[in-house]
């Protein structure tokens, strides 16, 4: 079974809300595709086992011996990347010079450049990593500042907790989604067995869990719902579980807010290891009763909903 936990928008809680259903689960293996900004390991305090790098993509560069200036590359670029200010040779004293921080990678300008000056390399776009905790193995990754394609990367990091999963014989993957419905939470979802989705009792709160659970229905994904905070504004959460049923979701949850939260990310653990006795710890807990208790159901009554629509 693949759970992924999503949000719609950042700073809904969802890192102390996987943190602890990991603590909960029965041998679950970890992704966190939140490749971006990868935080789980604040909580889980990983000991790296394995690493690799990752490349999102191809950039240009002239080959300054090769050049003859004829200017073809630079009249291509769409992206603007191509300047007349590169070193001269034994045929021009200046040759074109590709900036990498503006290629896209394209490769239009490699392949129209007659001389072959043109080559395409692939980027270094961050790494990813296989490490163990104690709850069990946690792929997680890191994208440099400026790359792109994050939802590559946490497509890279899905699969790789696939394999470490099946190798492993661990039963639940448990994967930490990224916020926002972009790419990275797509690929976050790909063959999810269920969302967990965490909001807040805030306009942004509600409008963004609508737009996951509209991607989750998209995806014919079954869709669970928990409030965190919900004591902030009793009527918005109301209001949002009331929306949530709406649109097929089934509400697992409430979680008021509680210090407890803050305390155990200070000491950087689960807040269910560090105060297992306070509210929010308490809810957490019925919260991960609630959704193998209700999977089975709900998998088929949104199944139906969903070939209903
Ligand atoms: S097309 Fe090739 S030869 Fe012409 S300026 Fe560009 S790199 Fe140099
Ligand atoms: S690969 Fe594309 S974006 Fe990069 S320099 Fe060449 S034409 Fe421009």
């Amino acid at each position: 079974m693949k759970l992924a936990v999503a949000s719609g928008k950042g700073g809904t809680g969802k890192t102390s809300v996987t943190a602890s259903l990991a603590a909960l689960a029965e041998k679950p293996a970890l992704a966190d595709c939140d490749v971006d900004a990868s935080n789980l390991e604040l909580v889980l305090e990983p000991r790296l086992r394995q690493r690799a790098t990752f490349s999102g993509g191809l950039r240009a560069r002239i080959k300054p011996g090769h050049c003859i200036a004829c200017g073809k590359c630079e009249e291509l670029c769409r992206f603007d990347a191509i300047f007349f200010d590169g070193p001269g040779n034994g045929r021009v004293p200046r040759t074109f010079r590709v900036d990498p921080l503006a290629c896209e990678g394209c490769g239009v300008c490699a392949h129209f450049c007659a001389e072959r000056a043109i080559e395409l390399l692939p980027t270094d776009g961050g790494e990813w990593f296989v490490s163990d905790t104690r709850f069990g193995p946690l792929i997680h990754a890191r994208l440099r500042p400026g790359q792109g394609n994050s939802g590559k990367l946490a497509a890279l990091v899905r699969e790789q907790a696939r394999e470490t999963a099946r190798a492993a014989g661990r039963q639940l993957l448990l994967i930490h989604g990224p916020p926002g419905v972009g790419c990275p939470v797509m690929a976050s979802l790909t063959g999810a067995s269920m969302l967990l989705a965490v909001t807040e009792p805030t306009p942004s709160g509600e409008h963004d869990l609508e737009r996951v659970l509209k991607l989750a229905r998209h995806f014919e994904i079954p869709a669970f719902v928990c409030v965190n905070k919900h004591d902030l504004n009793p009527a918005l959460t109301a209001q949002i579980e009331r929306r949530a049923s709406e649109l097929g979701a089934t509400v697992a949850g409430r979680i008021p807010y509680d210090p407890a939260v803050t305390a155990a990310q200070r000491r950087g653990r689960p807040v269910v290891e560090h105060d297992p006795k306070s509210p929010a710890a308490q809810a957490m807990i019925q919260l991960w009763k609630e959704i193998p208790a209700t999977f089975t159901k709900s998998e088929c009554d949104n199944s139906r909903a969903i070939s209903a629509r």
